[in-house]
């Protein structure tokens, strides 16, 4: 059997029987309806860029979507089947002048995993998460039976309503509130509810133009306070911040990186043409901030964009490139906590990090949305435990101050522990009795945010 069918992003293997790849979605139900006759758990695969072991099978089949990938966009909306990944469907909708928001940094990510993991990314500080995007999906549950869900459509059931954090962004667990439709009740759903085979998508008109820039500081005081300034004065869609040892570990690749640049934040401003009044307004933000603006790199183009987001992409790659040749999975935080705790979050990351595991971190990510990811490298099996019990403390002190275990990525098997952090008991038994009404032999993604029942 092809092993890339049974590890993850994060390094996480497991093992199978059997692999399924049917051609359409008569094929998934068709798979699903003989693992219902036989009582073989089944795990949704999707193109495997998850960070959290969900996609990896602990025995039983593997059910790939592979196979359907069709794709048409159409003014407002693509119909994409489960496999279409996001890089497919940008430059689709590129063609036709519009564009897809949500945009987690892997591209060659399922357009199937992105709803099953509610997955946001860069572009969410303006745009929102993947749920917002959603305008109906089709989806096969355990037993083979097939739904056809528009949005709006209630489920019919009751729910609970549990209490929901108050960050702009969270995919921990499922996502249940009173009156609620389908549609939400499948998305972020990991792959534990039922099996997504094709989606509706909205799709916006594209910018007329658009101002990037990696904007350089000094010192990480600076930017940070760039960024709370930005946050509440600037229409940026996207603010990515990268500490020091961040641009440390990306000078390997980028040897570019100005010597005494210590933090950098990278933006993006929508422009309704490229003389538009904003681009002297970030001129101005840039002195005022204090940002090192001659060592910056500012782009309008759509090739240096590009070149941008290859530079904020390569740190997460090059961070699990270093943790798995190490021997090590991946040890990468999720957590969110309301803007308004951003800095006293960003404060207790560094104090314990710096006493626990000084030049062996890095903190980057979705800084306007309070969600940055502390990655961990660890070097010996102590350290890795070491960094374990850390990143619990951390899912503590998110929780504490109003915050989520899970912003993006999902819990998977390596983090469903983080579960019960943040939820009472009543609250997850709430969540499993969905997952008994839907799944009622707990076959789908067995392991994943669930002990098998
Ligand atoms: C370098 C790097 C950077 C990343 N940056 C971001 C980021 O900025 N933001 C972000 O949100 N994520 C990010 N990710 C995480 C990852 O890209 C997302 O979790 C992605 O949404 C997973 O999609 P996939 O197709 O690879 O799914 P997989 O990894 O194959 O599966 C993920 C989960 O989805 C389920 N699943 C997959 N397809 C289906 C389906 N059709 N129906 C039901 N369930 C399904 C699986 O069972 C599993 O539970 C990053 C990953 C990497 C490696």
């Amino acid at each position: 059997m092809n092993r890339s069918y049974l590890e993850d992003a994060s390094g996480f293997q497991g093992h199978a029987e059997k692999v399924f790849a049917p051609a359409d979605e008569a094929g998934v139900a068709e798979v699903l309806r003989q693992a219902s006759a036989t009582g073989k758990p089944v795990t949704v695969a999707g193109a495997g860029t998850g960070v959290t072991g969900a996609r990896v099978a602990l025995g039983g089949w593997v059910l790939s979507l592979e196979r359907l990938n069709r794709l048409e966009v159409h003014p407002g909306l693509a119909r994409a089947e489960a496999a279409v990944t996001l890089s497919e469907l940008h430059r689709a909708a590129g063609q036709s002048g519009q564009f897809y928001p949500p945009d987690p940094t892997e591209a060659a990510a399922s357009l199937g995993g992105t709803i099953a993991t509610n997955a946001s990314g860069s572009r969410s500080f303006r745009y929102g998460d993947t749920r917002k995007h959603v305008l109906r999906l089709r989806v096969v549950l355990a037993d083979g039976r097939v739904l056809d869900l528009p949005r709006g459509e209630p489920v019919d059931f009751e729910v609970p309503a549990i209490p929901a954090p108050a960050t702009t962004k969270q995919t921990a667990g499922y996502h249940l509130r009173p009156g609620m439709d389908w549609v939400d009740l499948f998305i972020g759903s990991e792959g534990t509810l039922g099996v997504i085979t094709h989606a509706e998508l909205r799709l916006l008109p594209a910018p007329g133009a658009l101002l990037a820039g990696v904007v350089f500081f000094r010192g990480d005081r600076a930017a940070v306070a760039a960024v709370e300034d930005w946050r509440a004065n600037a229409r940026a869609r996207m603010l990515e911040y990268f500490d020091r040892p961040s641009l440390a570990l990306l000078r390997g690749r980028f040897p570019e990186v100005p010597e005494q640049a210590g933090a950098a934040v990278l933006f993006e401003q929508e422009l309704s043409a490229e003389d538009d009044p904003e681009v002297e307004r970030w001129a101005e933000r840039l002195e005022t901030a204090g940002a090192l603006v001659e060592d910056s790199w500012f782009a309008t183009s759509a090739r240096d964009r590009e070149r941008f987001r290859k530079f904020r992409h390569a740190l997460p790659e090059a961070v699990n490139d270093t943790v798995r040749r190490n021997g090590f999975l991946k040890m990468g935080s999720d957590y969110a906590v309301p803007p308004a705790r951003n800095l006293e979050m960003l404060e207790y990351y560094r104090r314990r990090l710096e006493q626990e595991f000084a030049g062996r971190y890095v903190i980057f990510g979705h800084i306007a949305d309070a969600h940055v990811h502390v990655n961990i490298l660890p070097a010996s099996q102590e350290e890795f435990a070491r960094a374990q019990a850390l990143m619990v403390e951390f899912a503590r002190q998110a929780v504490a101050l109003g915050g989520t275990v899970s912003a993006e990525h999902g819990l998977g098997k390596r983090k469903a522990h983080l579960l019960a952090i943040q939820y009472t008991p009543e609250h997850l038994e709430a969540m499993k009795q969905v997952k008994r009404r839907l799944d009622p032999q707990w076959l789908l993604g067995r392991g994943t945010l669930w002990p098998a029942e």
